[in-house]
Protein backbone atom coordinates (compact mmCIF):
# COMPACT_ATOMS: atom_id res chain seq x y z
CA UNK A 1 0.00 0.00 0.00
CA UNK A 2 0.98 3.55 -0.47
CA UNK A 3 1.44 5.62 2.51
CA UNK A 4 3.03 9.23 3.45
CA UNK A 5 6.57 9.34 5.42
CA UNK A 6 8.24 12.57 6.72
CA UNK A 7 11.73 11.80 6.29
CA UNK A 8 12.69 15.17 8.37
CA UNK A 9 11.21 18.91 8.24
CA UNK A 10 9.69 19.92 4.65
CA UNK A 11 10.59 16.40 2.89
CA UNK A 12 7.13 14.12 3.41
CA UNK A 13 7.33 11.83 0.40
CA UNK A 14 4.74 8.79 -0.76
CA UNK A 15 6.22 5.47 -0.50
CA UNK A 16 5.09 1.70 -0.93
CA UNK A 17 4.13 0.76 3.00
CA UNK A 18 3.77 -2.79 4.50
CA UNK A 19 0.08 -4.18 4.14
CA UNK A 20 -1.29 -3.83 7.72
CA UNK A 21 -2.60 -7.06 9.13
CA UNK A 22 -4.40 -8.13 12.40
CA UNK A 23 -1.58 -8.93 14.92
CA UNK A 24 -4.05 -9.11 17.78
CA UNK A 25 -7.56 -10.25 18.89
CA UNK A 26 -8.55 -6.28 19.81
CA UNK A 27 -7.38 -5.38 16.23
CA UNK A 28 -9.18 -4.23 13.24
CA UNK A 29 -7.61 -3.32 9.54
CA UNK A 30 -9.48 -0.18 7.89
CA UNK A 31 -9.27 0.60 3.71
CA UNK A 32 -8.92 4.46 4.44
CA UNK A 33 -11.51 6.44 2.45
CA UNK A 34 -10.39 9.85 3.21
CA UNK A 35 -7.13 11.14 5.81
CA UNK A 36 -5.68 14.75 5.82
CA UNK A 37 -2.68 16.88 7.45
CA UNK A 38 -3.62 18.47 10.61
CA UNK A 39 -2.36 22.03 11.90
CA UNK A 40 -0.15 19.64 14.13
CA UNK A 41 1.91 18.03 11.11
CA UNK A 42 3.12 21.21 10.75
CA UNK A 43 5.02 21.21 13.98
CA UNK A 44 7.74 18.70 12.87
CA UNK A 45 7.35 19.91 9.11
CA UNK A 46 8.83 23.27 10.15
CA UNK A 47 11.67 21.61 12.34
CA UNK A 48 9.88 22.76 15.76
CA UNK A 49 9.58 18.85 16.58
CA UNK A 50 12.30 16.22 15.95
CA UNK A 51 11.25 14.11 13.23
CA UNK A 52 13.00 11.04 11.43
CA UNK A 53 10.90 8.87 8.66
CA UNK A 54 7.58 9.05 10.60
CA UNK A 55 4.27 7.69 9.66
CA UNK A 56 2.17 10.68 9.49
CA UNK A 57 -1.35 10.95 10.02
CA UNK A 58 -4.06 10.40 12.75
CA UNK A 59 -7.19 11.51 10.99
CA UNK A 60 -9.53 8.69 9.19
CA UNK A 61 -12.39 7.26 8.06
CA UNK A 62 -12.86 4.07 6.53
CA UNK A 63 -14.62 0.65 5.82
CA UNK A 64 -13.31 -2.40 7.95
CA UNK A 65 -11.88 -4.73 5.77
CA UNK A 66 -11.06 -7.29 8.86
CA UNK A 67 -11.19 -7.63 12.69
CA UNK A 68 -9.64 -9.85 15.26
CA UNK A 69 -11.62 -12.40 16.91
CA UNK A 70 -11.82 -10.24 20.33
CA UNK A 71 -13.18 -7.53 18.24
CA UNK A 72 -17.53 -6.57 19.20
CA UNK A 73 -18.56 -3.54 17.77
CA UNK A 74 -17.33 -3.01 14.70
CA UNK A 75 -17.53 -5.71 11.63
CA UNK A 76 -15.95 -5.81 7.97
CA UNK A 77 -18.00 -3.63 5.61
CA UNK A 78 -18.99 -0.76 8.28
CA UNK A 79 -17.99 2.31 7.72
CA UNK A 80 -15.95 3.84 10.62
CA UNK A 81 -14.73 6.82 12.22
CA UNK A 82 -11.95 6.63 14.59
CA UNK A 83 -10.26 9.07 17.16
CA UNK A 84 -6.42 9.80 16.91
CA UNK A 85 -5.64 8.01 19.93
CA UNK A 86 -5.71 4.52 19.94
CA UNK A 87 -7.82 3.36 23.24
CA UNK A 88 -8.88 0.28 24.94
CA UNK A 89 -12.11 1.44 26.36
CA UNK A 90 -12.10 0.13 29.74
CA UNK A 91 -9.60 1.37 31.80
CA UNK A 92 -10.72 3.46 34.25
CA UNK A 93 -9.33 6.70 32.40
CA UNK A 94 -11.32 5.83 29.25
CA UNK A 95 -14.34 5.03 31.74
CA UNK A 96 -14.08 8.98 33.49
CA UNK A 97 -13.74 10.07 29.69
CA UNK A 98 -10.38 10.49 29.17
CA UNK A 99 -9.57 8.11 26.26
CA UNK A 100 -6.38 10.29 25.22
CA UNK A 101 -4.88 9.42 28.18
CA UNK A 102 -5.71 5.78 28.54
CA UNK A 103 -3.24 3.68 29.89
CA UNK A 104 -3.12 1.90 27.03
CA UNK A 105 -2.65 4.99 24.44
CA UNK A 106 -0.88 5.03 21.55
CA UNK A 107 -0.84 8.18 19.18
CA UNK A 108 -1.92 7.31 15.61
CA UNK A 109 0.60 9.80 14.71
CA UNK A 110 4.13 8.07 14.08
CA UNK A 111 3.21 4.69 15.33
CA UNK A 112 0.61 4.12 12.52
CA UNK A 113 0.29 6.87 10.37
CA UNK A 114 -3.20 6.85 8.41
CA UNK A 115 -1.99 9.05 5.60
CA UNK A 116 -2.34 5.67 3.63
CA UNK A 117 -4.69 3.66 1.50
CA UNK A 118 -4.94 1.35 4.63
CA UNK A 119 -4.45 1.24 8.62
CA UNK A 120 -4.57 -1.92 11.56
CA UNK A 121 -6.16 -0.49 14.43
CA UNK A 122 -5.23 -1.99 17.60
CA UNK A 123 -8.29 -1.59 20.53
CA UNK A 124 -10.49 -1.09 17.50
CA UNK A 125 -13.67 -1.15 20.11
CA UNK A 126 -12.56 1.14 21.93
CA UNK A 127 -11.32 3.58 18.93
CA UNK A 128 -14.02 2.97 16.21
CA UNK A 129 -17.00 4.39 15.74
CA UNK A 130 -19.32 2.68 12.92
CA UNK A 131 -21.42 4.99 11.39
CA UNK A 132 -25.03 4.03 11.14
CA UNK A 133 -24.83 2.84 7.65
CA UNK A 134 -22.82 3.85 4.55
CA UNK A 135 -22.46 7.47 4.57
CA UNK A 136 -23.13 9.87 1.34
CA UNK A 137 -20.13 10.66 -0.59
CA UNK A 138 -21.26 14.33 0.54
CA UNK A 139 -20.67 13.35 4.00
CA UNK A 140 -17.37 12.25 4.04
CA UNK A 141 -15.51 15.20 4.68
CA UNK A 142 -17.89 16.05 7.66
CA UNK A 143 -16.80 12.60 9.14
CA UNK A 144 -13.62 13.05 8.70
CA UNK A 145 -13.21 16.21 10.91
CA UNK A 146 -15.12 14.31 13.66
CA UNK A 147 -11.48 12.46 13.69
CA UNK A 148 -9.87 15.26 15.40
CA UNK A 149 -10.45 18.75 14.19
CA UNK A 150 -14.05 18.56 15.02
CA UNK A 151 -14.01 16.02 18.67
CA UNK A 152 -11.00 18.58 19.46
CA UNK A 153 -12.89 21.64 19.41
CA UNK A 154 -15.78 20.08 20.93
CA UNK A 155 -13.70 19.11 23.61
CA UNK A 156 -12.14 22.44 24.43
CA UNK A 157 -15.52 23.99 24.08
CA UNK A 158 -17.16 21.48 27.07
CA UNK A 159 -13.70 22.13 29.06
CA UNK A 160 -14.34 25.91 28.64
CA UNK A 161 -18.06 25.25 29.64
CA UNK A 162 -19.67 26.71 27.08
CA UNK A 163 -23.18 27.11 27.14
CA UNK A 164 -26.43 28.81 27.51
CA UNK A 165 -26.19 32.37 28.35
CA UNK A 166 -22.66 32.02 28.39
CA UNK A 167 -19.47 34.15 26.08
CA UNK A 168 -17.05 32.08 24.33
CA UNK A 169 -13.55 33.73 23.19
CA UNK A 170 -12.20 31.61 20.81
CA UNK A 171 -8.16 32.17 20.48
CA UNK A 172 -6.91 31.44 17.28
CA UNK A 173 -8.66 30.60 13.84
CA UNK A 174 -7.21 27.44 12.31
CA UNK A 175 -9.22 24.40 11.67
CA UNK A 176 -9.34 23.91 15.19
CA UNK A 177 -10.50 27.45 16.19
CA UNK A 178 -13.51 27.13 13.92
CA UNK A 179 -14.56 23.79 15.51
CA UNK A 180 -14.39 25.36 18.96
CA UNK A 181 -16.78 28.31 17.44
CA UNK A 182 -18.95 25.39 15.91
CA UNK A 183 -18.86 23.58 19.69
CA UNK A 184 -19.82 26.70 21.12
CA UNK A 185 -22.87 27.70 19.26
CA UNK A 186 -24.05 23.73 19.03
CA UNK A 187 -23.95 23.96 23.15
CA UNK A 188 -25.62 26.58 23.85
CA UNK A 189 -23.43 29.84 23.83
CA UNK A 190 -24.82 33.23 23.92
CA UNK A 191 -22.30 34.53 22.04
CA UNK A 192 -19.24 33.49 20.33
CA UNK A 193 -16.18 35.75 19.66
CA UNK A 194 -13.84 34.64 16.95
CA UNK A 195 -10.21 36.11 17.54
CA UNK A 196 -9.32 36.48 13.98
CA UNK A 197 -7.09 38.99 11.32
CA UNK A 198 -8.09 36.67 8.24
CA UNK A 199 -11.02 37.35 6.21
CA UNK A 200 -12.04 34.13 4.83
CA UNK A 201 -11.44 32.66 8.40
CA UNK A 202 -13.87 35.35 9.62
CA UNK A 203 -16.40 34.34 7.01
CA UNK A 204 -15.99 30.39 8.14
CA UNK A 205 -16.55 31.61 11.83
CA UNK A 206 -19.47 33.43 11.05
CA UNK A 207 -20.97 30.59 9.66
CA UNK A 208 -20.31 28.29 12.06
CA UNK A 209 -21.60 30.61 14.75
CA UNK A 210 -19.45 33.57 15.65
CA UNK A 211 -21.59 36.41 16.93
CA UNK A 212 -18.54 38.67 17.02
CA UNK A 213 -15.15 38.58 14.86
CA UNK A 214 -12.28 40.65 16.96
CA UNK A 215 -9.11 41.30 15.33
CA UNK A 216 -6.66 42.20 17.82
CA UNK A 217 -4.76 39.85 19.40
CA UNK A 218 -2.17 39.91 22.40
CA UNK A 219 -2.86 42.66 25.21
CA UNK A 220 -4.71 44.65 22.74
CA UNK A 221 -7.15 41.31 21.94
CA UNK A 222 -7.44 40.78 26.07
CA UNK A 223 -8.13 44.38 26.53
CA UNK A 224 -10.72 44.52 23.51
CA UNK A 225 -12.99 41.19 24.81
CA UNK A 226 -12.71 42.78 28.30
CA UNK A 227 -14.27 45.81 26.96
CA UNK A 228 -17.03 43.62 25.59
CA UNK A 229 -17.93 42.36 28.57
CA UNK A 230 -18.67 44.99 31.23
CA UNK A 231 -14.75 45.22 32.02
CA UNK A 232 -15.14 40.97 32.97
CA UNK A 233 -13.69 38.85 30.52
CA UNK A 234 -15.41 36.25 28.88
CA UNK A 235 -16.88 33.16 30.64
CA UNK A 236 -15.28 30.57 28.58
CA UNK A 237 -12.13 30.60 26.60
CA UNK A 238 -10.87 27.86 23.45
CA UNK A 239 -7.14 28.08 23.16
CA UNK A 240 -6.55 26.26 19.88
CA UNK A 241 -3.17 27.60 18.91
CA UNK A 242 -0.27 26.09 21.56
CA UNK A 243 2.06 29.40 21.77
CA UNK A 244 3.16 31.90 24.79
CA UNK A 245 0.90 34.65 22.89
CA UNK A 246 -1.95 32.47 22.55
CA UNK A 247 -2.02 30.87 26.21
CA UNK A 248 -1.81 34.28 28.02
CA UNK A 249 -4.17 35.55 25.61
CA UNK A 250 -6.13 32.97 26.21
CA UNK A 251 -5.90 33.21 29.80
CA UNK A 252 -6.29 37.04 30.23
CA UNK A 253 -9.42 37.02 28.46
CA UNK A 254 -11.26 34.86 30.71
CA UNK A 255 -13.36 36.43 33.93
CA UNK A 256 -12.32 35.37 37.01
CA UNK A 257 -14.63 31.92 38.10
CA UNK A 258 -14.43 31.35 33.79
CA UNK A 259 -12.71 28.29 32.15
CA UNK A 260 -10.10 27.68 29.69
CA UNK A 261 -10.03 25.16 27.55
CA UNK A 262 -6.97 24.52 25.63
CA UNK A 263 -6.07 22.61 22.86
CA UNK A 264 -3.21 24.06 20.92
CA UNK A 265 -0.32 21.20 21.20
CA UNK A 266 1.94 23.18 23.61
CA UNK A 267 5.16 24.73 22.42
CA UNK A 268 7.60 26.31 24.69
CA UNK A 269 4.63 28.21 26.90
CA UNK A 270 5.77 28.82 30.07
CA UNK A 271 2.93 29.92 32.78
CA UNK A 272 4.08 32.14 35.27
CA UNK A 273 2.25 30.94 38.99
CA UNK A 274 1.39 35.05 39.55
CA UNK A 275 -0.26 35.04 36.26
CA UNK A 276 -2.75 31.59 37.37
CA UNK A 277 -2.87 32.69 40.83
CA UNK A 278 -4.59 36.00 40.24
CA UNK A 279 -6.42 35.43 36.79
CA UNK A 280 -8.69 32.09 39.44
CA UNK A 281 -9.66 30.48 35.98
CA UNK A 282 -10.08 26.85 35.94
CA UNK A 283 -8.09 25.58 32.98
CA UNK A 284 -8.56 22.02 31.31
CA UNK A 285 -6.66 21.02 28.52
CA UNK A 286 -4.48 18.47 26.48
CA UNK A 287 -5.55 15.93 23.76
CA UNK A 288 -8.71 15.55 23.08
CA UNK A 289 -10.91 12.71 24.22
CA UNK A 290 -12.36 12.22 20.91
CA UNK A 291 -13.60 8.68 21.23
CA UNK A 292 -16.10 10.00 24.24
CA UNK A 293 -17.74 12.74 21.67
CA UNK A 294 -17.78 10.62 18.39
CA UNK A 295 -21.07 9.03 18.60
CA UNK A 296 -22.93 12.31 19.39
CA UNK A 297 -21.05 14.02 16.47
CA UNK A 298 -21.37 11.26 14.59
CA UNK A 299 -25.22 11.28 14.54
CA UNK A 300 -25.25 15.38 14.75
CA UNK A 301 -23.33 14.91 11.20
CA UNK A 302 -25.87 11.88 10.04
CA UNK A 303 -28.89 13.92 10.40
CA UNK A 304 -27.02 17.18 8.53
CA UNK A 305 -27.52 19.34 11.29
CA UNK A 306 -23.68 20.52 11.39
CA UNK A 307 -21.28 21.23 7.99
CA UNK A 308 -17.70 20.84 9.93
CA UNK A 309 -16.02 19.34 6.93
CA UNK A 310 -16.06 22.82 5.53
CA UNK A 311 -12.88 23.88 7.33
CA UNK A 312 -11.76 21.82 4.62
CA UNK A 313 -10.59 23.91 1.49
CA UNK A 314 -7.94 22.10 -0.55
CA UNK A 315 -8.50 18.03 -1.33
CA UNK A 316 -5.45 16.01 -2.98
CA UNK A 317 -4.87 12.27 -4.17
CA UNK A 318 -2.92 10.94 -1.37
CA UNK A 319 0.09 10.77 -4.38
CA UNK A 320 0.07 14.86 -3.98
CA UNK A 321 0.47 15.43 -0.22
CA UNK A 322 4.04 16.74 0.09
CA UNK A 323 1.71 19.48 -2.10
CA UNK A 324 -0.77 19.25 0.35
CA UNK A 325 1.93 20.10 3.72
CA UNK A 326 3.64 22.65 1.21
CA UNK A 327 0.37 24.80 0.92
CA UNK A 328 -1.22 24.44 4.69
CA UNK A 329 2.46 25.75 5.32
CA UNK A 330 2.26 28.70 3.33
CA UNK A 331 -1.17 29.64 4.59
CA UNK A 332 -2.78 28.91 1.04
CA UNK A 333 -4.72 25.97 2.50
CA UNK A 334 -6.46 25.89 6.45
CA UNK A 335 -6.97 21.92 5.92
CA UNK A 336 -6.08 19.72 3.54
CA UNK A 337 -8.04 16.22 2.59
CA UNK A 338 -5.61 13.71 0.84
CA UNK A 339 -7.72 11.04 -0.93
CA UNK A 340 -5.94 7.30 -1.11
ZN1 LIG B 1 -8.21 3.11 28.54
Amino acid sequence: MRGVIMYGPGDVRVEDREDPTIVEATDAVIRITATCICGSDLWPYRGADRVERAKMGHEYVGVVEEVGSAVRTVKPGDFVVGSFVISDGTCEICRAGFPSSCVNRVFVDGAIGTQAQRARIPFADGTLVATPGQPDPDLVPHLLAASDVLGTGWFAAVAAQAGPGRTVAVVGDGAVGLMGVLAAKQLGAERVIAMSRHADRQELARHFGATDVVEERGDAGVARIKEMTNGLGAHSVIEAVGSQESMTQAIGAARPGGNVGFVGVSHDVQLPGQLLFFSQVQVLGGPAPVRRFLPDLIQLIWDRKIDPGRVFDLTLPLEQAAEGYRAMDERRATKVLLTP
